[in-house]
């Protein structure tokens, strides 16, 4: 097997690729899907499996040493679980990993575990049920709260909780989140809201900075910075005094981790991506329909991450939205 270390223009190792299996879900989070209206993409147009497991196997001759499976909502598609199995066997992949809502966590965090996948984060706004509802459009706080308990009780970890924060909407539990660590060994995971997809509703009202996440979260305690792992993405990382868990920030936008960006994404519709922000896009999928050789496709792996932005501009040109939604290119 070819082994290289994908490096792009900017000096950047490219190690970690992001799947987005499917762009269906079983939410309707306010800040990335609409209730009504969506054009889903039609299911012959989605990768199947083999397709995807096939740019997998070609990624890791490329360099890519993790994968993490996200959508839409990854466990909503049919056959996810043997889809682990085939992505476990794929030698040289270091780190698998899963994002989830955690709606159908508990039905399956069991066999999740038997193919050998212990990392997740889980993604969660709110820790009121009420509140859950309004944000996400369904009444299911206890399934993913039960689904968060199930992974702890198997042992999964890391177990991350990643939460939006937007002003408004949840902001007023950031040190109820925060508090949690202190008792539980998750990693909660404050994210910036980020203008992604055409209705997504975005607004400067609506943004919070980590930074002022952070200062709240001081006046709980000192946070302690954690030194970080080369897959450890963008998060700054802190433990508050006596904490059992962790907490991280995401600064999407305001403190652009661009300069150590690691990631390659795969749509579910098989179009790479090598910037969140950005609507350049390779078709993969019409060239593997073609049977083209695996030459091919290693070039034009080569080709995304020749052409990754070297930043996603928007603290200089300002924020604007990128058209496919989070849902489809997978966060
Ligand atoms: N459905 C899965 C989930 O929610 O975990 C996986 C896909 S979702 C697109 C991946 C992550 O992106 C989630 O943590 C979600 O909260 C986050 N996300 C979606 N839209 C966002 C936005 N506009 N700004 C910031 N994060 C967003
Ligand atoms: Fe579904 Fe995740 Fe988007 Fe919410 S954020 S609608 S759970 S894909």
């Amino acid at each position: 097997m070819v082994k290289e270390k994908l490096i792009d223009k900017n000096n950047r190792v490219i190690n970690y690729l992001r799947l987005s299996i499917t762009d269906r879900c079983n939410l309707r989070c306010t800040y990335c899907m609409p209730e009504e209206g969506i054009d889903f993409v039609p299911h012959s147009e989605i990768l199947t499996y083999e397709e995807m497991l096939h740019i997998v196997r070609l990624s890791v001759q490329s360099g890519i040493r993790k994968v993490r499976l996200t959508g839409g909502g990854p466990l909503v598609r049919r056959g996810f679980i043997n889809f682990l199995k085939g992505l476990y066997k794929i030698e040289e992949l270091n780190e698998i990993t899963l994002t989830t809502n955690g709606v159908l966590l508990k039905e399956y965090a069991a066999e999740i575990k038997a193919c050998g996948i212990c990392r997740i984060n889980i993604s969660l706004d709110t820790l009121k049920a009420e509140r859950f509802f309004h944000i996400t459009g369904r009444d299911y706080f206890n399934r993913v709260w039960e689904g968060v308990q199930e992974v702890e009780y198997l042992g999964f970890g890391p177990i991350k909780i990643n939460v939006v924060a937007i002003k408004g909407i949840n902001d007023d539990e950031i040190l109820d989140f925060a508090r949690l660590t202190l008792k539980k060994p998750y990693h909660i995971r404050f994210i910036e809201f980020m203008p992604v997809g055409k209705q997504n509703s975005w607004s400067y009202e609506k943004f919070i900075s980590t930074e002022e996440i952070y200062k709240q979260i001081q006046t709980l305690g000192a946070l302690k910075p954690i030194k970080p792992n080369p897959f450890d993405g963008p998060a700054q990382r802190f433990v508050l005094d006596g904490g059992k868990g962790e907490i991280g920030f995401i600064g999407a936008l305001s403190n652009h981790f661009c300069n150590s960006c690691n990631r390659l994404r795969l749509t579910s519709e098989g179009h790479l991506r090598s910037c969140l922000f950005s609507d350049q896009e390779i078709d993969i999928k019409t060239p593997l329909r073609e049977s083209k050789g695996d030459a091919y496709f290693l070039d034009l792996i080569k080709l995304a991450i020749k052409n990754k932005p070297e930043n996603h501009g928007l603290m200089i040109h300002g924020p604007r939205k990128c058209v496919r939604r989070m849902s489809s290119i997978g966060g």
